[in-house]
């Protein structure tokens, strides 16, 4: 009997009719690209139901730093498959090992928690600190994406008009825990001051991502970290330093040891496992002894597929491979061919653009001026981020194509990837022309 082969636009329409928009995350419903269905992902590439294949620096938003299906892990997670499963009580060696490796490797952590999630381990973070200083207030700031819970959910991509104001990214949030939350402006030292001379008191917590990549890519500037390390210290608050996307990508040590600025409390998650759902929270003891895990601790904690077993293999073989493997040297050179490439793509053909990012990390914004503010991303030409990347997929190349979001280099990669991903820039550049 002939099978009719089901194609993209046959699934997708399937999708719809079971699940809400047809993806499972508000950030996978991509205007042009409803009827994307994912069959195959390997390495640098994955491939769709109507037989395309693109050359992958989405890359999930940032796990894969190994590559998609990386041997190592995958072979670590059916091994973890065959000898131990979830059994809920007490603690497996696996874990043992692994909060080891954390505490030894982010200069911050001195114990650590596992959660499947960033926005757990940032929700827990937030938690402890109101927990441990009694106070109100929470501090983040504009164009970070903290997770998707209440206390964080606002200001990650503002339009102009609403930089400046509360702007939820969700309905259904009560208005007071809105209210809880300031929003300061990054890169802006004496913002933090003057937040600090007014609300000190009442701070409980900082939470900022250290290079705020939920924008594509502000680096920080130094007097800014330190400044908020300095008011931290002195109004008694927490400092959360949320390297969900910074951490063992940029080095296994996450920013803290880039910058020689150590938080009280650290966020992970995305690139420790390659993939597999993992969070982690760590930092000071005297507040990680806080969560109800230690017996008699007030904060409660709990989650029942903290320290799966798989998840737990697979980071472990992420950081033995990062530890044995010149993963961040490839992965460093690839992108800083890209940076050069692309600067010089748009450079020849007069085309307006900043070329940013940090190690494997990068994003073209088209606009001109520096980029260090969020401020500065206003300036970006939207539609022209968006139609370029929408140009490269008809060249294999996936590049997100939403508005400010970055792109990453994998292990995987190769440098005909990077050669492939030049020549598909020029041609869709040449075509915003
Ligand atoms: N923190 C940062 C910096 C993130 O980028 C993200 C997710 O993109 C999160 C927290 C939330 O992590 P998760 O999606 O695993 O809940």
């Amino acid at each position: 009997m002939n099978q009719r082969v089901l194609s993209g636009s046959d699934l997708a329409e399937r999708a719809r009719r079971a699940i809400p928009g047809g993806v499972n995350s508000g950030q996978r419903s991509i205007p042009g690209l409803t009827d994307l269905v994912i069959t195959e992902a390997d390495g640098a590439r994955f491939r769709d139901a109507d037989g395309r294949e693109y050359v992958d620096y989405h890359a999930a938003f940032g796990p894969p730093l190994l590559g998609h299906n990386d041997p190592d892990v995958s072979a670590a997670v059916a091994e973890a498959g065959r000898t131990v499963d979830l059994c809920g009580v007490g603690v497996t060696t696996a874990e043992v090992e692994l909060a080891e490796a954390l505490v030894e490797l982010v200069p911050s952590v001195e114990k650590v928690l596992l959660t499947s999630t960033g926005s757990e381990a940032t929700f827990h973070a937030l938690r402890v600190a109101r927990a441990a200083t009694g106070r109100r207030l929470v501090v983040k700031f504009q164009g970070c994406y903290h997770g998707w819970h209440d206390a964080v959910s606002l200001n990650v991509i503002s339009a102009p008009e609403r930089v400046g104001a509360r702007d939820p990214i969700s309905a259904g949030i009560l208005p007071e825990v809105l209210e809880a939350t300031l929003v300061l402006r990054f890169n802006d030292a004496e913002g933090v001051r003057a937040a600090f001379a007014e609300y000190g008191r009442d701070i409980a917590a900082v939470i900022v991502e250290p290079v705020p990549h939920n924008v594509g890519c502000l680096l920080p500037e130094r007097e800014f970290l330190r400044t908020l390390r300095d008011e931290c210290t002195r109004a008694g608050s927490v400092l959360i330093f949320d390297e969900v996307i910074s951490g063992f990508r940029h080095d296994l040590g996450g920013w803290q040891a880039i910058s020689g600025i150590t938080p009280d409390l650290t966020t992970m998650g995305k690139a420790i496992a390659n993939g597999y759902p993992v969070g982690a929270l760590g930092g000071r003891a005297d507040l990680m002894e806080l969560f109800s895990s230690r017996p008699g601790g007030s904060v409660f904690f709990a989650g029942t597929y903290n320290g799966h077993p798989a998840v737990v293999a697979a980071a472990l073989a992420t950081l033995r491979k990062i530890r044995t493997e010149p993963v961040h040297e490839h992965v460093f050179r690839l992108g800083d061919r890209i940076r050069t490439g692309l600067s010089e793509v748009f450079a020849g053909l007069g085309l307006p653009a900043v070329v940013t990012g940090y190690g494997s990390v990068f994003v073209a914004y088209f606009m001109t001026g520096p980029a260090r503010t969020y401020d500065d991303l206003l300036r970006n030409d939207a539609s022209m981020f968006v139609g370029y990347r929408r140009r490269l997929l008809g060249h294999g190349v996936f590049e997100l194509p939403l508005n400010l979001k970055r792109s990453h280099v994998s292990y995987a990669h190769t440098e005909t990837d990077v050669d492939r991903l030049l020549e598909a820039a020029a041609a869709a550049a040449r075509a915003q022309l």
